[in-house]
């Protein structure tokens, strides 16, 4: 096999992997429903997450109503892979609940957790 047979086939041999990995979801794996990475990364440097001061009483019992923690101590239950986050949505750029006013970490977790769809 001469050299340009060579690399013409080394490169197909590449290109058709990367395919078959694509086909069957084996690429990168998605660091946010594994350990809610990309949602932290989206977080402003200095961005306090757990700032709740311009809450109302009624808007702090209503986050307290559902045992929010800012750090889940269930390893595959947090705020990064719960279908109620939304990223982005606070003043300072934090990830917000769907359920209750004020921002959230994505390492967060409370009793309403649900798993985000794939
Ligand atoms: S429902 Fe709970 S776990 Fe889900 S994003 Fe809101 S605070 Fe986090």
């Amino acid at each position: 096999m001469n050299r340009k047979i060579f690399l013409k086939t080394l490169t197909f041999g590449v290109a058709s992997t990367g395919i078959l990995l694509s086909a069957c979801g084996g690429d990168a794996p998605k660091t946010e429903s594994a350990t809610g990475t990309d949602a932290a990364a989206s977080i402003p440097a200095g961005a306090d997450c757990n700032d709740i001061s311009a809450l109302t009483d009624a808007e702090k019992k209503q986050r307290e109503s559902v045992e929010y923690v800012t750090k889940s101590v269930t390893p595959d239950k947090f705020c990064g892979n719960c279908r109620f986050m939304q990223l982005g949505t606070q003043p300072n750029g934090c990830p917000g609940c769907q359920l209750f006013k004020g921002p959230v970490y994505p390492e967060g977790n409370c009793k309403s957790w649900f798993k985000k769809d794939a």
